[in-house]
């Protein structure tokens, strides 16, 4: 593999942007070396500056769960690109997209079209304090909502119960408004609840994990959840800004049958392009300006190329629902490739997966939160993930980030990886 034009663009970079890239994880600092500049992707495939080929098992983290440029959606842009690219004013793509969300995603009666996935999970925080006149928030360590201040708090020291910033410029003030609990650990919630009596106004949560790696929610614990929120009144949020339309049209809420008070959404939805919603019932969604007195605004919201795009996804889920059936088959098919692999080698790895969505965590415990996530050998990953990639397999380059696999990846393609697997495996462990 050669990274010559990479290395070259990445130094250039550095120059102009912090560490040459517009989001930390691109740079590989987890596992080392030089991140490849993509100049193009097709379906399953993409193609870097340097002229390498590889099968792509990103999916630009979450978004291409039909790969890369499905001709719906690229004729769909094309189409709107002639009639220009942003108004700031009402157009009718926008209303069909949220008509359809709500369709899709039954606990949603009205959404709020938004940017990204920041944008979606940081208003619905602000939306959920509004209505229940309270200020304080849970979220799980592990789970990722986005860059806004009130989600970059860690657990604080054994004698806080409160949250410390985990970032600098994450006021001491902001992060004491934010708790953390641990995933799948029911009584860690049911904890800060009684600590703060009436002062909880929402519970986010990825309903299944996959910024910690992917870690699915226990039996019966995001139903504890909602019951808890209920009797509490505390609202409950799904962040299903990767699980919305990955693991079926509904969602996870579909999935594990739980229905939240608001769900935050992005990736998928903008089919490739910048957009991210947040929905839930109507007599909470009204509280927003213009009908409400909660602000949130955007002056590209609701774009219309971008929504077409995302139109043009949606449009797809519905009207060929038994995709769902085909990624299930190409992921279990991957599953079991791994398996068998892992075996053969004498090691018993943990493998999670929902779905389209799984990690291979290089750790023998059963992964069920964060910490449990912590003990995976990184450096083991590291040197996996540059084998794989030698070979022309692209993967999430930390442990701690999902891999996907969508409608355009083949069979083919998948026996391609569990047998690259293989060859690497024996490199690694022989
Ligand atoms: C990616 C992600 C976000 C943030 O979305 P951006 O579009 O990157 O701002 C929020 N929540 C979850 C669960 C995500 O995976």
């Amino acid at each position: 593999m050669k990274v010559d034009y990479s290395s070259k663009l990445f130094e250039q970079a550095k120059n102009y942007i912090p560490g040459g890239v517009n989001s930390p994880v691109r740079a590989f600092r987890a596992v080392g070396g030089t991140p490849i500049f993509v100049k193009r992707g097709l379906g399953s495939r993409i193609l870097d500056v340097d002229g390498n080929e590889f099968i792509d098992f990103v999916c630009s983290w979450g978004p291409h769960i039909f790969g890369h440029l499905p001709k719906f959606v690229k004729n769909t842009i094309i189409e709107q690109l002639e009639n220009g690219t942003s108004f700031g004013a009402p157009t009718i793509q926008e209303v069909r997209l949220a008509q359809l969300i709500c369709e899709l995603v039954p606990s949603i009666e009205m959404v709020r079209l938004v940017n990204s996935g920041t944008e979606a999970t940081m208003s619905a925080i602000r939306l959920a304090r509004a209505y229940t006149s309270r200020e304080k928030i849970i979220k799980f360590a592990g789970c990722y909502h986005g860059h806004f201040d009130a989600f970059l708090v860690s657990a604080g020291s054994g004698a806080l119960t409160f949250g410390v910033p985990n970032s600098p410029g994450v006021t001491v003030g902001v992060a004491k408004d934010t708790y953390i609990a641990r995933y799948n650990d029911i009584d860690s919630v049911y904890r800060i609840v009684k600590e703060n009596p009436n002062q909880i106004a929402a519970i986010i949560i990825e309903p299944v994990a996959g910024n910690m790696g992917v870690v699915p929610p226990k039996e019966g614990f995001l139903q504890k959840l909602k019951d808890m929120c209920t009797d509490e009144g505390i609202l409950l949020v799904f962040d299903e800004v990767i699980t919305g339309f990955r693991l079926a049209p509904g969602g996870a809420q579909e999935l594990y049958g739980v229905v939240p008070d608001i769900t935050t959404l992005g990736k998928i939805i903008g089919g490739g392009l910048p957009v991210g919603a947040f929905g839930g019932r109507k007599e909470i969604m009204e509280l927003l300006a213009p009908t409400g007195p909660v602000y949130q605004a955007g002056t590209l919201s609701g774009n219309p190329i971008a929504v077409s795009a995302g139109l043009a996804v949606l449009k797809f889920i519905k009207e060929n629902p038994s995709i769902y059936k085909s990624l299930e088959f190409k992921a279990s098919l991957l599953e079991e490739g791994i398996k068998v692999n892992l075996s053969r080698f004498g090691k018993r790895f943990t493998l999670n997966r929902i779905g389209s969505m799984l990690t291979l965590f290089f750790t023998e415990n059963e992964v069920t939160d964060l910490e449990s996530a912590l003990k995976s050998d990184t450096v083991l990953y590291a040197s996996y993930f540059h084998k794989m990639l030698d070979r022309g397999i692209y993967l999430p380059c930390s442990q701690f980030e999902a891999m996907f696999i969508s409608y355009a990846h083949t069979e083919d393609e998948i026996k391609f990886f569990v047998k690259t697997q293989f060859e690497v495996f024996k490199e690694l462990f022989q």
